[in-house]
């Protein structure tokens, strides 16, 4: 296989990598609120997942409920309207479940 078409190969994987957490299967989608549909801001909603990079937590999107990771890098605050990471938007990966 040429060298070109097994990066591409690399990549495509990347771009569809489904991870499996607590029995569900959950879809890369991207990194920061991009990755979500919104912009500039998150689009949350319960059927969005956010993965802090550090810990591996997988946080609901529910707007509604408050939350945060085991490291403390990952937090989100119903209150506010708030969801960050001290890493930064693009430091939170952005899944789908499956
Ligand atoms: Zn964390």
């Amino acid at each position: 296989m040429a060298l070109q078409s097994a990066l591409y190969w690399r990549r495509n994987m990347l771009v569809h990598e489904i991870i499996e957490h607590n029995g569900a299967k959950y879809k890369y989608m991207g990194n920061g609120p991009t990755a979500t549909g919104g912009n500039p801001g998150w689009s949350m909603s319960p059927d969005v997942f956010f993965r802090c990079i550090v810990c591996g937590y997988i946080m609901n999107g529910d707007p509604d409920v408050d939350d945060g990771c085991s490291c403390g890098k990952l937090h989100k605050d119903s209150g506010y309207g708030r969801l960050g990471s001290s890493l930064g938007d693009n430091a939170i990966e952005v899944f789908c479940r499956v």
